[in-house]
């Protein structure tokens, strides 16, 4: 389970932030996986309290947020956001598509307890 060590690299960066911020502890930590970020949300949920304890992240409510898979299409131009499973266009059908969003796996805001 990669995740685990996808969630330790994140505490130990997240409480490296906390210690140069003179923080008590973080409150609150929210997230983005895409789908094809090969990150499995529910593994990393499992993983996050486990990597956290003992440390400034323990007790953290973790918000994931899957952002919408984006495509541009080199057929048509367009970008469109097409469900997950089928990657085309979804304006014109073209599987001649770029991935531009989807791949994501980034802390978008961090909430801070400070003495
Ligand atoms: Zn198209």
């Amino acid at each position: 389970m990669h995740e685990l060590s996808l969630a330790a690299e994140m505490v130990e960066q997240l409480a490296a932030v906390a210690a140069r911020e003179k923080a008590l502890r973080i409150v609150r930590i929210e997230l983005l996986i895409g789908r094809y970020s090969g990150i499995e949300r529910d593994a990393f949920e499992f993983a996050f309290p486990i990597a956290a304890a003992g440390g400034p992240l323990e007790g953290a409510e973790l918000v994931v947020e899957v952002p919408p898979v984006t495509v541009e299409c080199r057929a048509c131009g367009t970008t469109t956001h097409p469900p997950a499973i089928l990657l085309r266009c979804h304006t014109c059908g073209s599987p001649r598509v770029e991935l531009k969003g989807g791949r994501e796996f980034m802390v978008r805001s961090v909430e801070l307890e400070t003495p």
